[in-house]
């Protein structure tokens, strides 16, 4: 075999070993190096290649369901990950929980097993084409530092503090108004009535929303999450603490956003600011949270206009190291000056076990396709898949941040459906459909090399 079929993966995680997994399927030669246990990160315990770090399920099987859908993609495509997934699930509902280490173990036999895979333990600190990064979000110092001397120094992120978003079709109208503070648009092409859309407050309504604030629920996380927050990332809710006006001096300000229906400036306004071209996914300013997520649907939904919110992705803070995907890397994800050095799973913006497996798999298609002399490809936006890369391609880079499957995030349907049931099963059939259609036109699968070839 030529070295041109010859590539390294770095991290063996659920990303890197589902792309290690799509290259040796095509007949390339595989190095894929995993820096456990010879250096270890502060959640993984054990050796073993896609180790789940914490919870055990894959999330919703059913296709009305964003993460069902992402899954049902990924079937079509042939992933290795869902493969070991279904030969060790556990009972769930309709969710795809994993018995976790009979999880990992069924990976690692399966990799250790395809021939064209070289495992490779210890700790990678250089990028060199051809290659497909997965490193994760708890990647190597050393790793990030090369990176950074690669992309750029402002491409790489530390800490995630993520705010909740919003479905724009659940925010009520007759309570926000749009609006920017004192009128000010910098943004071209920005609405003329202001960008953001606010939520104003009474003093009664700020005061019982604060005793709820103060008072929930949090999640206490990993050791290694006990880390001083930057003032920025700072959780909502320990901001609330510090006195019971701290928010209406920061995040909850409510000068110069006169509510139009009263005509005069509220007590506090909640501002949320839109997340995605569509204008589709709204993101609450300053809301980055640690509360547990029964808490954020009771106490969010306190926020007058929001008592039928519909949460796309809850808000949390933890250690992730990622990438500004739509400032520094190419549409399939690659370095703009390579198309054959290639990232994929969560240090890529996307987040989840599910999301960190899908684009390990695109990634390993596309490398493939690359090395081979052809074009990448990424999937339409009308499915799951292709809707996360346009996200990483496309939203804002100066407040990107991880995102997860959502339906806010796929092109909208061209008729307006009313029944939210009905509009998802829509989504789906469109989805796999036109995923399908995108495998068969672009030979996917057409590559694959087969186990004795
Ligand atoms: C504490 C924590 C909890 C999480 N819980 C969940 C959850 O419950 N559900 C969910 O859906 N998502 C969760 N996530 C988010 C995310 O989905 C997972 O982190 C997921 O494992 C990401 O997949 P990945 O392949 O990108 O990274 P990982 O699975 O972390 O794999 C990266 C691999 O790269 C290795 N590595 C790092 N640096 C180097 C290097 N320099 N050289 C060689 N190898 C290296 C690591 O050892 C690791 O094995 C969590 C994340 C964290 C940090």
């Amino acid at each position: 075999m030529s070295d041109g079929r010859r590539v390294t993966v770095i991290g063996g995680g659920l990303a890197g070993s589902e792309a290690a997994w799509q290259l040796a399927s095509r007949g390339h030669e595989v190095t894929l190096h995993e820096m456990r246990p010879v250096r270890t990160t502060p959640a993984h315990k054990t050796d073993r290649l896609a180790e789940l770090v914490c919870s055990n399920t894959f999330k919703s099987t059913e296709t009305t369901n964003a993460h069902g859908l992402l899954k049902a993609e990924m079937r079509l495509l042939g992933s290795v990950i869902l493969e070991a997934a279904d030969e060790v699930r556990v009972a769930a509902g309709s969710a795809l929980a994993v018995d976790r280490d009979a999880f990992s173990a069924g990976v690692t036999a399966r990799i250790a097993a395809e021939l064209r895979i070289n495992v490779v333990r210890g700790e990678a600190t250089s990028l060199e084409a051809p290659c497909i990064v997965a490193t994760g979000p708890l990647t190597s110092d050393a790793m990030a530092a090369a990176m950074r001397e690669r992309l750029g120094v402002g491409a790489l992120a530390f800490y995630d503090a993520i705010a909740p978003i919003i479905a724009r079709d659940s925010i009520d109208d007759t309570i926000v108004f749009r609006g920017s503070r004192y009128g000010k648009e910098t943004m071209e092409g920005a609405a003329d009535d202001g960008a953001y859309l606010n939520c104003p407050m009474t003093r009664e309504q700020y005061d019982a929303f604060l005793d709820a604030l103060t008072t929930a629920d949090q999640f206490h996380g990993h050791e290694f999450d006990e880390v001083p927050y930057f003032e920025g990332c700072m959780p909502v809710e320990v901001m609330a603490k510090r006195g019971r006006d701290t928010l209406r001096f920061g995040p909850l300000k409510p000068v110069g956003l006169r509510d139009p229906r009263t005509g005069r400036d509220a007590h506090a306004v909640v501002q949320l600011r839109q997340e995605d071209r569509a204008g589709r996914m709204w993101n609450i300013v300053g809301f980055q949270t640690r509360m547990r997520i029964p808490e954020q649907q009771r106490v969010l939904k306190m926020i007058p206009g929001l008592e039928q919110a519909e949460f796309l992705r809850y808000g949390s803070i933890h250690r992730n190291s990622y990438l500004n995907s739509p400032a520094a890397l190419s549409a399939h994800l690659s370095a703009r000056d390579d198309p054959s050095v290639l990232f994929a799973g969560q240090i890529t913006g996307v987040e989840g076990y599910t999301e960190s497996s899908a684009t390990g798999l695109l990634a390993g298609i596309n490398l493939s396709r690359i090395l081979l002399g052809e074009e990448p490809v990424i999937p339409p936006p009308t499915t799951m898949l292709g809707a996360l890369y346009r996200y990483m391609r496309e939203a804002d880079t100066k407040h990107f941040q991880p995102m997860n499957a959502n339906f806010g995030l796929v092109d909208d349907l061209p008729q307006h459906i009313r029944d939210k049931r009905k509009k998802r099963e829509m989504f789906a059939e469109r989805a796999l459909a036109d995923m399908q259609g995108w495998i068969e036109a672009n030979g996917v699968l057409g590559a694959l090399a087969g186990k004795d070839a």
